[in-house]
């Protein structure tokens, strides 16, 4: 292997979303004698996943798994109205790190069904977050991810309304989206498109280095659709060759030329850095930014009560507030290590 040069696309890794999401798991952790219950993947990333489990956090697919009484929290992918229910009737303290801007649109869902309309969701089908979203109004939606699966549905009487999981390649949304606005001219679409603004950043991030790249190195799982959306358009501009890859160790020994390098959103930015040690790039690493982003979600709110109730009893006890847990990027970082020496120790 001769690297030449790695260029690293920014933004890359840790979206807001995702970590809400660690903060809010690491958080129960802290607080909770394991285990700790987490309906489905808390991202799609397996080495966040296996941090957790190391420190006790089990994830299941199904509420029913979990004990009467014990803690859950639900994925950042959003669950199912039926979901939410069935853990609040289950669990004692039940925590939702819902990601805001998959919340939008289980709202534009529920909203578009009420007023009669028929919705096109573009999803994959089978994904957590698609599941979620069309549980809303399983009734009014046609779930398609392809363009040949919007011909084939049958023609739309009344209004119809396009909705979007939040993590798609912007191409396919494109392709679709264009073809359902040819068919149905009164067609809605939220003010906003659903794309969010992570996925939409590292596209185009990469969109950036893919003339100068002589391969492309996605980090992330292959469950991670925002992930798998990177590689796509690494293939569809052009790359000459495109690889995902979960940590440094499945790295190739053949890459040669210049590498760009860029990460999913649920992907640690801990693991970029032993990849670009493991490229070992004779000419160094420039990173090649296109927009800055400083998105924050706050804590879950039944998180925020449980701080807040948590924070006053130490007041009473000790005299003495035990000041807010911080929710930003490097508190993400901070929260996996600190997993780490739990599991180690
Ligand atoms: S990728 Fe987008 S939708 Fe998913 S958690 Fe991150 S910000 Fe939210």
């Amino acid at each position: 292997m001769e690297v030449t040069k790695v260029y690293l696309a920014a933004p890359r890794g840790f979206c807001a979303g995702v970590v809400k999401a660690i903060n809010a798991l690491t958080w129960m952790v802290r607080v909770f004698p394991p285990p700790i219950y987490c309906y489905h993947e808390i991202v799609h990333n397996r080495l966040v996943v296996e941090a957790f489990e190391g420190a006790g956090v089990v994830f299941v697919d199904s509420v029913e798994e979990v004990p009467s009484g014990a803690p859950i929290m639900l994925s950042a992918h959003g669950s199912a109205p039926d979901v939410i229910e069935a853990a609040r009737s289950r669990g004692a303290i039940v925590i939702d790190a819902v990601c805001p801007l998959v919340t939008k649109v289980h709202h534009e869902i529920k909203t578009r069904a009420q007023r009669g309309y028929t919705i096109v969701y573009i999803g994959h089908r089978g994904h957590e977050e698609a599941i979620g979203a069309t549980a809303e109004a399983p009734q009014a939606i046609r779930l398609v991810e392809t363009v040949d699966e919007f011909d084939e549905l049958n023609p739309i009487e009344g209004p119809v309304a396009l909705l979007t999981q939040t993590t798609l390649a912007i191409s396919d949304w494109e392709q679709i989206a264009g073809r359902a606005e040819r068919v149905y001219p009164s067609l809605w679409k939220p003010g906003r498109l659903d794309l969010c603004y992570a996925t939409t950043n590292r596209q185009g991030a990469v969109k950036k280095l893919a003339e100068r790249a002589d391969a492309l190195v996605v980090i992330g799982s292959a469950n991670s659709s925002n992930t798998r959306a990177l590689e796509r358009v690494g293939r569809e501009l052009g790359i000459r060759r495109v690889l995902r890859i979960n940590s440094a160790s499945e790295l190739p020994d053949d890459l040669d030329g210049v590498i760009a390098v860029t990460a999913g959103a649920s992907a640690p930015e801990s693991v970029v850095a032993d990849v670009v040690a493991a490229l070992h790039p004779r000419d160094g690493v420039e990173e090649v930014a296109t927009v800055e982003e400083d998105e924050y979600f706050p804590p879950p709110p039944e998180l925020r009560e449980l701080m807040s109730g948590l924070n006053a009893a130490a007041s009473l006890l000790f005299g003495a507030q035990t000041g807010p847990v911080a929710f930003r990027e490097e508190s993400a970082a901070a929260s996996l290590a600190w997993l780490a020496v739990r599991s180690a120790g």
